[in-house]
Parts: C-alpha cells; structure tokens; sequence
C-alpha cells in the first residue's frame, strides 16, 4: 500500500506511527524492502566511497503505465554541489528525490552515481549514503538527545553535542528544563516549528552522509528563528551533494544552481542571478512569492 504515498511521505508516517521509534533510516529501508517485493535490484558494486556525483540521462519514469511523470529529464550534478529543485506543486520535484533513492525502477535512461549506474550499485550502501531531510520531520516522544542519536545510534553524547551546535540548537537545548534529557511529546508538539527543524538538521549532521535530499518545511518562522536555521542549514550542506526542495528563497541562497521543474522536464537551469535576468519561470516564481510575502506582513500588521 505505501506506493499510494510518495516514499518520503510514508517515510514520515512509518516514523509517526512508531511506538518503538528509535528506528535508523537502514530500518526503515528495509521495512520498506519487504513491502517493496514487485521491485529487485542487481546491486552488486559497492563503490570505495560514495563522493556524490548525480547524472541523470534523459530519464523517463511513470508510476503507472501510459502516465509519464518524469519526461526525459538530465542534469549533471558535481560532488558537493548544491541544487535547489522549483516548481510549482505536482511537476515532479519529489519524484526526482525518490529516483535518486532508487525507490523506484525508471523506465528508460540512466541514473548514474560517481559514474556508476544505479541499478549496479549496491542498495544498502547507497541508502547509508543518503540523508534524508523530510518536510515533515519524524520526532517521536522520547528525548531531544534520543532524537537526533536515532541517524547513527552508536555516537556519543559529545557527537551529539557537536551536532546540535552546527544546527544551531545547542542553545535552545541547554535553556530547557531538562535540556538534551528534554522529552519533546508527541511529535514533538513540546517544541516550536523552528526547533524542530534544527532538531532534523542536527540528526542529519550527525548522519553525515556524502548525499544530502533536503525537503524544507514551509512553517513559517520569525524573522531570528529564519536567521538562525538558514545558518544551520549552512552547516549541514557544506561538502555535501545537496538536493533540495526549499520552499523559501533564503534557502536556495546556499544552491549553486536551480533547476526549474514543469510538467516533467526541466524547464530552466542556472543560478539565481542568471535565471533573474532571464526574466522566465523562475522570475516569475520569485515575483509570485514577493508578492504573497508582502501581502502577508500586510494582513499580520492589520492583525496585530
Ligand atoms: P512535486 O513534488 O513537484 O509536487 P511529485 O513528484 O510529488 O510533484 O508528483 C508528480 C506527479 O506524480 C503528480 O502528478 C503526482 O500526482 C504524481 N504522483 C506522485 N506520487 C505518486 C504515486 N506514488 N503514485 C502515482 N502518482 C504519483
Ligand atoms: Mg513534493
């Protein structure tokens, strides 16, 4: 049944529904796994390290038959680069993040990873490889220390100090009660939007996986919380391949290119300086989110 979800989603509500939670992402992979019987690969290559490089050659892919969602899509991303995927609603953007965790077979073309391709390449390494940072980010109700272990059980309390420090939540840790012993509720509902994403940004940072997949939270944060996670989010994509869904344009800041999705192809690449004066889709994105941007600050001025 979780093909009815996108993974990433069902990812999340596996995490959600979890009473026993402190499941690892191999542990969710291979639950996943078992479900997952109509779809095996030959993977056979373990690579010496995984450095991050991400080719997709003209790469078609349909959930069900005779409905293409991806249409042909190829793109050569650099060890450690950042790309930030736009586009609005439906284009595919998730689509591509689930290609590249080769939860999906694709129907012609090639993914290709440190020149590999990805039907070769062994899956528990690849999955070990990648960081996945969820939109809705899984907390389940244990501690604030017990949920940024949970991507690499076997760190220490001084790992996991570092960690929350580069994700810029040392600070709000230590000024709670019990701090790193803090128990966070159900989903975390103990702690505010903000915290919760510097929560999932130091469990990444402590994964510390060469591949990043990064689906922003849209919860809208204020203006010293914003500042705060876009530094941390900083940390946690430096000398990484990052792939990210940002919902926020300070975010695609950090991205050294963006790929402009639409209806299954790429539509636009290029920096942010390049595609702004390209005066296409992406410009039109950024004017559209202005726009609502201010007509929010307006509505909260009248409000408050
Ligand atoms: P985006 O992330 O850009 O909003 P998605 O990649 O989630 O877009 O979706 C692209 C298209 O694929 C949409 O038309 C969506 O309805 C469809 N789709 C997404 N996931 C599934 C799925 N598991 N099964 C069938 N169709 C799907
Ligand atoms: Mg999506």
């Amino acid at each position: 049944i979780w093909l009815f979800y996108g993974p990433l989603q069902w990812f999340t509500s596996i995490m959600n529904s979890s009473t026993n939670a402190f499941a690892s992402a191999e542990r969710i992979f291979s639950i996943l796994d078992e479900e997952q019987e109509t779809y095996k690969v030959e993977d056979n290559t373990y690579l010496p390290k995984v450095q991050g490089e991400i080719c997709f050659r003209d790469v078609r892919f349909s959930y069900d038959k005779g409905q293409e969602v991806i249409k042909g899509i190829s793109f050569h991303i650099m060890p450690g680069e950042m790309i930030g995927l736009v586009g609005k609603s439906g284009a595919g953007k998730s689509t591509i993040m689930n290609l590249i965790c080769h939860l999906y077979k694709i129907d012609s073309g090639q993914v290709i990873i440190d020149g590999n391709d990805l039907q070769q390449i062994n899956i528990e390494q690849l999955r070990q490889s990648l960081g996945i940072v969820p939109q809705e980010s899984f907390l389940f109700n244990s501690s604030i220390f017990e949920n940024i272990r949970c991507s690499r059980p076997q760190a220490s309390f001084q790992d996991v100090v570092r960690a929350a420090k580069a994700a810029n939540a040392h600070d709000f840790i230590v000024n709670k009660e019990n701090g790193y012993d803090t128990l966070i509720g159900e989903k975390g509902s103990r702690l505010s939007g903000g915290e919760k994403q510097r929560i999932a940004i130091a469990r990444a940072i402590l994964h510390d996986p060469p591949i990043l997949i990064f689906d922003e939270a849209t919860s809208s944060v204020d203006s010293q919380t914003e500042k705060s996670i876009q530094e941390a989010i900083a940390n946690l994509v430096k000398g990484r391949t990052t792939i990210a869904i940002a919902h926020r344009l300070a975010t695609l800041r950090h991205a050294s290119r963006l790929f402009v999705i639409d209806d299954g192809k790429i539509v636009e690449k290029g920096s942010h300086e390049e595609l702004i004066k390209t005066q296409g889709r992406y410009a039109s994105l950024v004017k559209a989110q202005e726009e609502n941007n201010q007509l929010r600050s307006k509505t909260n001025f009248i409000r408050g």
